[in-house]
C-alpha cells in the first residue's frame, strides 16, 4: 500500500495507540489527537524513533467534542501533508452503571465524546475526502453497539448510534470514492476498564466491569496491538463492520437467532450487578 495520511483520535493510549503504532510500522503518516495534548506528543516521539521508511507521527491536542478544533485540526493536516487518507475515529470513554445510578453528566458526556466526537470528524473530513475522491473513516464502536447491553445505557446507546451512522454514511460515500468501517471491538485490555465513568460519580460498575468483563470472555481478553491489526486488515478490504475477536460474530449471531437464550444470559448478568449493589 502506498504511504498515507492518517489521523488517529484518542491515539495517545489503548486501541488509538495500538492503531498509530500499526501504521507507522508499515509507514504511513500519522497524527495522533488526544485531548492530553502532552500524551498525545510523547506516544507520537515514541513511534517515530521505530517508525519504518519515511512514515512518523506526530501529537496534537484535539477534544473530539469541540467542532470547530476538530476542523482545524483536519484543516492543518491537509496543509501539511497535502491529503488526509485515514481518519480514525477513536476517542471514546467508558460509562457504566444502571438508569438509576446514571446522572445528567454521564448521559452528556458520554454522548459528547462516544457519539457527537465522531459526528463531528466526518464533519471535518467528508470534505477533504470527497475533495481528493479517496480515503476511509474508521469508527471506533464496540460491540455494545450490536448487542443488548444493560448497565451500560449512554455508553450502548452511543455505540449503536455509531454504527448506524457509519452504515448510513458508506452507502452516502460510495459513489464519491470514500470509506466507512465500523469497529465492533469485545473487551480489549486498555486503561479504559480502569478508568470508567472519568471524572464522574463511580457506580457499582466502575469497580466491577473486570469481573464482567472476565465472566463474558473467559479466555481473556485481547490486547489492542492484534486489534490494530485487524483493523488496518478490514480498511484494506473495505469491509463495512470489524468484529473482534472474530468467534464474537457467533455472539452476534445468537442474538439475531436465538435472543432468548442471550437475553436470559444478559438478565442474569443484572441480577448479579443488583445483588452486587445491594450487598
Ligand atoms: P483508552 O482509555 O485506553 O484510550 C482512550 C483515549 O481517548 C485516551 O487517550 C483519552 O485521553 C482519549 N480521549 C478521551 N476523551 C477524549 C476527547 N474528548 N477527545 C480526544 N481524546 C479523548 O480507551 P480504549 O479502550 O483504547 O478505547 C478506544 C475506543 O475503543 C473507545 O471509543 C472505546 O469506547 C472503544 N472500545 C473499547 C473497548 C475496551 O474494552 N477497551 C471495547 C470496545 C470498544
Amino acid at each position: 500500500m502506498k504511504q498515507q495520511v492518517a489521523l488517529v483520535t484518542g491515539g495517545a493510549s489503548g486501541i488509538g495507540r495500538a492503531l498509530a503504532q500499526a501504521l507507522t510500522s508499515r509507514g504511513h503518516v500519522v497524527v495522533v489527537a488526544d485531548v492530553d495534548g502532552i500524551a498525545a506528543r510523547t506516544t507520537a516521539a515514541e513511534l517515530s524513533e521505530t517508525a519504518a521508511g519515511a512514515g512518523g507521527a506526530t501529537g496534537i491536542t484535539l477534544d473530539v467534542t469541540d467542532r470547530p478544533a476538530f476542523r482545524d485540526a483536519v484543516d492543518q493536516v491537509v496543509a501539511t501533508h497535502g491529503r488526509l487518507d485515514l481518519l480514525f475515529n477513536n476517542a471514546g470513554i467508558g460509562v457504566g452503571g444502571l438508569v438509576d445510578e446514571l446522572d445528567d453528566e454521564h448521559w452528556d458526556r458520554c454522548l459528547a465524546v462516544n457519539l457527537h466526537g465522531v459526528v463531528h470528524g466526518v464533519q471535518a473530513a467528508v470534505p477533504a475526502m470527497t475533495r481528493q475522491g479517496s480515503g476511509h473513516i474508521v469508527n471506533t464502536a464496540s460491540m455494545a453497539g450490536l448487542m443488548t447491553t444493560p448497565m451500560m445505557l449512554p455508553y450502548t446507546t452511543s455505540k449503536h448510534a455509531v454504527v448506524a451512522l457509519s452504515r448510513a454514511l458508506r452507502s452516502e460515500l460510495k459513489p464519491v470514492g470514500v470509506g466507512v468501517t465500523a469497529v465492533c471491538p469485545a473487551f480489549i485490555a486498555t486503561p479504559l476498564l480502569d478508568n470508567l465513568n472519568p471524572g464522574m460519580a463511580p457506580t457499582a460498575a466502575t469497580s466491577g466491569v473486570r469481573q464482567l468483563a472476565a465472566t463474558l470472555q473467559p479466555r481473556g481478553l485481547p490486547g489492542p496491538e492484534p486489534l490494530a491489526d485487524a483493523v488496518l486488515h478490514g480498511v484494506a478490504k473495505n469491509k463495512p463492520l470489524v468484529v473482534f475477536p472474530r468467534e464474537q460474530w457467533a455472539v452476534v449471531a445468537a442474538q439475531r437467532w436465538l435472543p432468548t437464550v442471550v437475553h436470559a444470559a444478559v438478565d442474569q448478568q443484572v441480577r448479579r450487578y443488583r445483588a452486587r449493589r445491594a450487598g
